[in-house]
């Protein structure tokens, strides 16, 4: 892995199709995330910008998605998913936790997460969200990215700032675990928030769990973009990692994608559905 150098991340290489950044790479030929068979090569050729660039023409927009503040690009930009921001354990104010991440860093963006409190840790549930991690990492004063450690092979630059965790959870503070949910990549994960904004619990899946255009079902795919299936046993092993967890709420990778007050039963009714349909 290259070491990076701070003056490097704003100009360094990211992909135009999945937002991943390549921080300390002078130059890209192609993009390992989009060569692999769960993502795509852009139907122009690979592609490159910077941050800097993205962020001359994109905002980043704050939204509140059912008492979760969420951050996007504005317009929409490589795979367009959100990230979110979580209260630490001192509750609204304290410093919080921002899970996933995004492609691009703006100046108004890293001033508006200072007057919500800052940031105390970047996790990312997979490797297609890794976006521009390290220079968030950077704008945020330094802050730690926990990665699950399965997917380390994927991360394309060293920091001092990257935090590996393994096996199956990792209580990142009092009120918030990271958990495994292997499927989709061998090390995806969620960010269980045990106490918050309701009762009951909120589950973060990134892609482990897509929900559905009806907001009524989820489903488990090992590619969305080209429809590869999760197979039999990989369901059942992503079920028997869910079952555990206690959630009501269910908060998906894209804009409005969330389920409310009753997503544990809805993701268990979409399990039986998807291995209803292995056996059609
Ligand atoms: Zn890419
Ligand atoms: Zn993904």
């Amino acid at each position: 892995m290259t070491q990076i150098k701070r003056s490097d991340l704003s100009h360094a290489p990211v992909c135009v199709t999945c937002g991943t950044q390549y921080a300390g790479v002078e130059r890209m030929t192609d993009c390992p995330i989009c060569r692999d068979e769960r993502q795509y090569v852009g139907w122009q050729g690979q592609r490159w910008t910077t941050t800097a660039e993205i962020a001359a023409g994109h905002e980043i927009r704050f939204d509140d998605a059912a008492g979760v503040t969420t951050m996007a690009l504005e317009p929409g930009f490589a795979i367009g998913q959100r990230a979110f921001l979580i209260p630490g354990e001192g509750g609204p104010g304290g410093r919080m936790v921002m899970w996933e991440c995004l492609p691009a860093v703006t100046e108004a963006a890293v001033q508006h997460i200072a007057g919500l409190g800052g940031v105390q840790a970047i996790a990312i549930s997979h490797p297609h969200f890794y976006s521009a991690m390290l220079e968030w990492s950077e704008a945020l004063g330094g802050v730690p990215i926990y990665l699950h450690e399965a997917d380390e092979d994927w991360v394309a630059s060293d920091s001092p700032f990257l935090r590996f965790w393994d096996g199956e959870h990792f209580a990142l503070s009092p009120n918030i675990d990271l958990v495994h949910l292997p499927g989709h990549f061998a090390g995806s994960s969620g960010l269980l928030w045990k106490n918050g904004p309701r009762p009951g619990g909120s589950l973060f899946p990134g892609d482990a769990i897509q929900i559905a255009m009806d907001r009524r079902f989820a489903s488990f795919m090992y590619s969305y973009p080209n429809a590869i299936p999760l197979g039999r046993k990989a369901l059942a092993r992503l079920k028997a990692h869910v079952d555990p967890l206690a959630f009501a709420d269910l908060y998906g990778s894209f804009a409005g994608k969330q389920m409310i007050g009753d997503a544990k039963e809805r993701v268990e009714a979409s399990f039986e559905r998807y291995r209803k349909a292995l056996e059609a």
